[in-house]
C-alpha cells in the first residue's frame, strides 16, 4: 500500500474525484506543454453528469489560467473509467498539438493512458488486516506502530490535522447561502448555538459533532480548502471527530495524531482492496470509508485493543453497505452534507459497540469481508446511482432553475 500522505490530501473543495484530481491533471498537462496557446478539455462519464455541480470546470480553468481553456461535458460514451478527461493543447491556429486521457481515481488520485503509475510508491508491503495483523502479532506491535515503522509522517499529519481543524473553523464562522442552484443555508454554526445551549450530555454531544460536520462538509462545499478523508465528499466525518475530541474532551493533539494513522490505516486498505470513489462504488465508498475510519479513531481514542478497533472499522462499513451516490443538481450538498453529520455520528456508536459487543460475541465478519462486500456491492449498483446525479434523490428532490 501507500503512504497515507497519497491519502489524506489539501486541497479545494467540493470533490476530490471531480475538482482536486482535474486540477492535478490539468497542472500536468499544462507543464508538459507550456507553449500552448489555448487548451481544450473534455469531460466524460460522471465528470460530464456532475461536474458542472461539482465545479471540475471552474477548478480546471484555473489552473490553465491566464491561459485560455474551453471544458466541455460529454455524455453518453462507453467508458473504461468513469471519470474521464481528455486534454488537448492546442496551437495559434486551434490545431491539436498533443492530447492526454486522463482518469481521475478518487480521493485526488490520477491516472494518464500510456504512462507510468503516478501515485507514490508502495511503503506498506502488507495489503490486507489480516496480513497486517499476523505481522503485528508477531512482531509484538501495535497497529499505530505499524504505521511507524514503516514511514516517517508524524510532520504531514500534524498539518493535515491543524488544516482539519482549520476547515471547521473557516465553516463555523461563515454563514449564508452555499454557491449554486439549491440556495441552501450554511448552519453548522447554528447547530453550534443550540448544542451549547443543551442541557443533556447526551444531546450536545450529538449537536456537537453535527455542527463542526456540517462546517466542514458546508465549507468544502463552498469550495474552501478541505482535506481528502477518505474525499472530499466525505471530508466532514473525520474532522468533526477530531475538532470534538481536541476542544471539547481535550485530548492532546498526539493521541490525536496517533489516532489519525489508525484512520488512514483504515483508509488504505479501502482504497487499495475496494474503492474509495463514488463514481465507481457508489457513497458507500465514501461515507462508508469515512465512517468506517472515524469509528477506528475513535475506539483507538477510548483505549480500544487492536481486535476492537477493528471491530468497530468494519460496523462502519457494514451498515453503509449498498449506500448510493445520489448528489441533488450535481451539488455536494444533499444528501452529502447531512450525511458526514450521520457518518460521524454512526462513527462514534461502532466505537462504543464494539468495545462492549466484543466482550460478548465473537464478530462473524471480519474488516476484510466487509472491505471485499462493500467492493462487489459496489460494482452491483447501477450507473444511475453512482455519482450521475441521474436516479435517486436527484430525480426527486427540485432544483430551482434559476
Ligand atoms: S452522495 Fe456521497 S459519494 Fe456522492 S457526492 Fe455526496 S458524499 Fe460523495
Amino acid at each position: 500500500m501507500q503512504s497515507l500522505k497519497e491519502l489524506f490530501r489539501i486541497g479545494p473543495g467540493p470533490s476530490s474525484s471531480h475538482t482536486l484530481g482535474p486540477r492535478r491533471a490539468a497542472l500536468m498537462f499544462r507543464e508538459a506543454f507550456a507553449d500552448a496557446a489555448a487548451y481544450r478539455v473534455e469531460l466524460l462519464g460522471s465528470l460530464a453528469l456532475t461536474g458542472k455541480g461539482h465545479l471540475s470546470d471552474k477548478a480546471i480553468i484555473e489552473a490553465f489560467q491566464p491561459i485560455p481553456c474551453e471544458v466541455h461535458f460529454k455524455s453518453k460514451e462507453t467508458l473504461k473509467h468513469p471519470n474521464t478527461m481528455i486534454f488537448t493543447a492546442l496551437d495559434a491556429q486551434n490545431h491539436a498539438i498533443d492530447s492526454w486521457t486522463c482518469y481521475s481515481l478518487g480521493g485526488g488520485a490520477i491516472a494518464i493512458e500510456g504512462q507510468d503509475d503516478l501515485e507514490g510508491a508502495e511503503v506498506y508491503p502488507h495489503n490486507s488486516m489480516k496480513e497486517i495483523k499476523a505481522y503485528c502479532e508477531s512482531e509484538g506491535i501495535s497497529l499505530c506502530d505499524y504505521v511507524d515503522r514503516f514511514e516517517t509522517i508524524d510532520n504531514y499529519l500534524m498539518e493535515i490535522l491543524l488544516q482539519m481543524c482549520k476547515t471547521v473553523d473557516n465553516g463555523l464562522n461563515t454563514a449564508g447561502l452555499l454557491p449554486g442552484k439549491l440556495k441552501l443555508e450554511r448552519i453548522g454554526r447554528k447547530l453550534l448555538d443550540k448544542a451549547n445551549l443543551c442541557e443533556s450530555a447526551m444531546e450536545k454531544e450529538k449537536l456537537l459533532l453535527s455542527a463542526y460536520a456540517y462546517s466542514a462538509s458546508e465549507e468544502n462545499a463552498a469550495g474552501g480548502m478541505s482535506v481528502t478523508a477518505p474525499t472530499l465528499g466525505s471530508s466532514g466525518v473525520l474532522p468533526s471527530l477530531i475538532y470534538y475530541y481536541y476542544y471539547d474532551r481535550k485530548i492532546q493533539r498526539e493521541s490525536l495524531l496517533r489516532g489519525l494513522k489508525i484512520a488512514g490505516l483504515i483508509g488504505n486498505l479501502i482504497k487499495q482492496n475496494a474503492t474509495i470513489s463514488g463514481a465507481q462504488g457508489g457513497c458507500q465508498a465514501e461515507i462508508g470509508a469515512a465512517c468506517a475510519m472515524g469509528a477506528a479513531m475513535v475506539a483507538y481514542l477510548r483505549g480500544l485493543n487492536d481486535h476492537q478497533i477493528e471491530y468497530a472499522a468494519e460496523m462502519g462499513i457494514e451498515h453503509h453497505l449498498g449506500l448510493t451516490c445520489d448528489p441533488v443538481g450535481g451539488y455536494v450538498m444533499i444528501p452529502c452534507i447531512e450525511r458526514n453529520a450521520i457518518a460521524a455520528l454512526r462513527a462514534l456508536d461502532a466505537a462504543v459497540l464494539s468495545e462492549f459487543i466484543s466482550k460478548v460475541k465473537q464478530n462473524r465478519v471480519s474488516f476484510d469481508m466487509v472491505v471485499k462486500t462493500m467492493n462487489e456491492t459496489g460494482r452491483k449498483l447501477p450507473m444511475e446511482l453512482r455519482e450521475t446525479s441521474l436516479g435517486g434523490l436527484a430525480s426527486v428532490v427540485e432544483v430551482d432553475p434559476c
